[in-house]
């Protein structure tokens, strides 16, 4: 194939060594080889590379950081250009007075959260990839992360997005406002559109002030459905925590194993809790889920300053790379349930791992029933990587007997693909495609992801 360096102007490299850089993501899908990868420095770049697919009938696969879980950035088609925004990566202005800021989709979270804490303000949606996700990629998972149970997820922080449609036009949607009602509100069908619809070029993000103070509680408990019954009764209990997180025995044990950061050994789980608003109010609330917390005889420990707490948030977030010491591979799912039935999934996934003889390690998001299960299974071993796959189907039965959904924040992508129709019935899924037939006719973005589009 003739090598090349340049489309109209825009950098781009069809070299294998480039490529492979591109060819996977976060999750279990097989890598794969794009035609070519573009590097775009703005939105005209990317409405040539647009319109450049267009004409040569090639296919756009916008990709971010490629934290990306569910396979949404992998190329899985050889015609495929992959858009790269390493150098779409400008805050573009933090306006206080607004209380907004402007990036581009390059963006990493976690420097627009340092940037905004030097000025007293606070990003919420923090996924744990924050040091390394990028915006445009939060915008087109719907990323979530600790907070949301209190400050909600990506979406309700979007204020407008600049994109690029699969006809090379260049829209603007929503605006600077808090509040519009005036027509559909489109900008809202591409966050959590996995780049299906469109490119997303700029952003627009309602910030909040930084809450004067916070507290951090560790707790400690013996039994797994204790700390799953507290999660619903704190909540009753008309204290909505800024953060509710779960570990369960495995997760907190591989923790130590691979970075010792001082947790409790021999426990079943532990709840991560955080509170934040005024001092005094919440040194009360904590007093009160301190107590909740002892009645299911759960043991709570408080950080005893900012450190303390960050080097909890540290051993939480260092999760996901620990658990490569237990298995090579892990299939993550990342279900969603109604929270009062989050001790009933617990045992149920309890079961599965002993019935299947496959290690499962669950953490998460308690506080809005986003559970990570890690599905541990070694792909060398074929029989083993089976009979850990084939627990996907069970857990999902088990998430959606419940009302759950397959999927809390990591998106269908290509992993979960052969999954969508267990919760997705046939006449809303004559919608999305009809949707995405009206507005990428030439099935340009990202085809093949989340469903497979049927022939016209
Ligand atoms: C250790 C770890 C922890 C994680 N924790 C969380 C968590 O707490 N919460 C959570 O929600 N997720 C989490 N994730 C998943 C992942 O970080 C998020 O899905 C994140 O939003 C992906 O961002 P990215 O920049 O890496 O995007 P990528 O992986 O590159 O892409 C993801 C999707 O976004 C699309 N896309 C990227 N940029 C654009 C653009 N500019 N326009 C249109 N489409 C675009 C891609 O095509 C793809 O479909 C975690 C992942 C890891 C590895």
């Amino acid at each position: 194939m003739k090598k090349i360096t340049h489309i109209l102007g825009v950098e781009v490299s069809s070299e294998y060594e480039d490529l492979i850089c591109y060819g996977f993501d976060s999750s279990i899908v097989d890598e794969g080889l794009p035609h070519a990868v573009a590097w775009p420095k703005n939105a005209e770049d990317v409405v040539k590379i647009v319109k450049y697919a267009a004409q040569q009938d090639l296919k756009i696969i916008p990709r971010g950081a490629g934290t990306g879980m569910a396979g949404g950035s992998i190329p899985n088609r050889e015609d495929s250009i992959i858009l790269s925004f390493e150098k779409m990566r400008k805050i573009i202005d933090i306006d206080a007075d607004n209380m907004t800021a402007t990036v581009e989709p390059g963006t990493v979270n976690g420097r627009l959260q340092r940037e905004l804490e030097h000025q007293g303000f606070f990003y919420p949606p923090d996924p744990a990839s924050l040091n390394v996700c990028t915006l445009g990629g939060n915008i087109a998972t719907n990323a979530g992360g600790p907070r949301a149970i209190k400050y909600g997820v990506t979406r309700d922080y979007v204020l407008q997005l600049e994109a690029v449609l699969p006809d090379g036009s260049l829209v603007n949607l929503g605006g600077r406002t808090c509040k519009r009602v005036v027509g559909y509100d489109l900008k809202q069908l591409l966050i959590g559109a996995e780049g299906t619809l469109a490119v997303v070029t700029k952003i627009l993000l309602k910030i909040l002030p930084q809450p004067e103070d916070i507290v951090t509680l560790l707790v400690r408990f013996s039994d797994i459905e204790a700390a799953g019954n507290a999660v619903p009764r704190i909540i009753t209990s008309r204290i909505i925590p800024r953060t509710l997180e779960f570990l369960d025995g495995s997760a907190i044990k591989v923790i130590e194993q691979y970075k010792p950061t001082g947790l409790p050994s021999g426990v079943e789980a532990l709840l991560l809790i955080e509170l934040d608003g005024h001092s005094a109010t919440i040194q009360k609330e904590a007093e009160k889920v301190i107590s909740i917390c002892r009645d299911l005889g759960g043991e709570t420990s408080v950080a005893a300053d900012k450190l303390a707490r960050e080097k909890l948030w540290e051993a939480r977030r260092s999760i996901s790379p620990a658990l490569y010491h237990l298995k090579p591979n892990k299939i993550n799912e990342d279900i969603v349930v109604p929270r009062d039935k989050i001790p009933f999934v617990l045992s149920g996934l309890r079961r599965l791992s002993e019935e299947s003889g496959i290690i499962i390690v669950s953490f998460g998001h308690a506080g809005d029933g986003n559970i990570h299960v890690n599905i541990m299974a070694d792909k060398n071993i074929a029989e083993e990587y089976s009979r850990g796959k084939a627990l996907i189907k069970k857990i999902f039965e088990l998430t959606l007997s419940v009302g759950g959904s397959i999927s809390g924040e990591h998106g269908i992508g290509l992993a979960k693909l052969p999954y969508i129709e267990m919760e997705i019935k046939e006449r809303e899924m004559k919608l999305m495609k009809d949707i995405k037939r009206l507005i990428d006719p030439q099935n340009i973005m990202n085809p093949g992801k989340i469903f497979i589009q049927d022939r016209t």
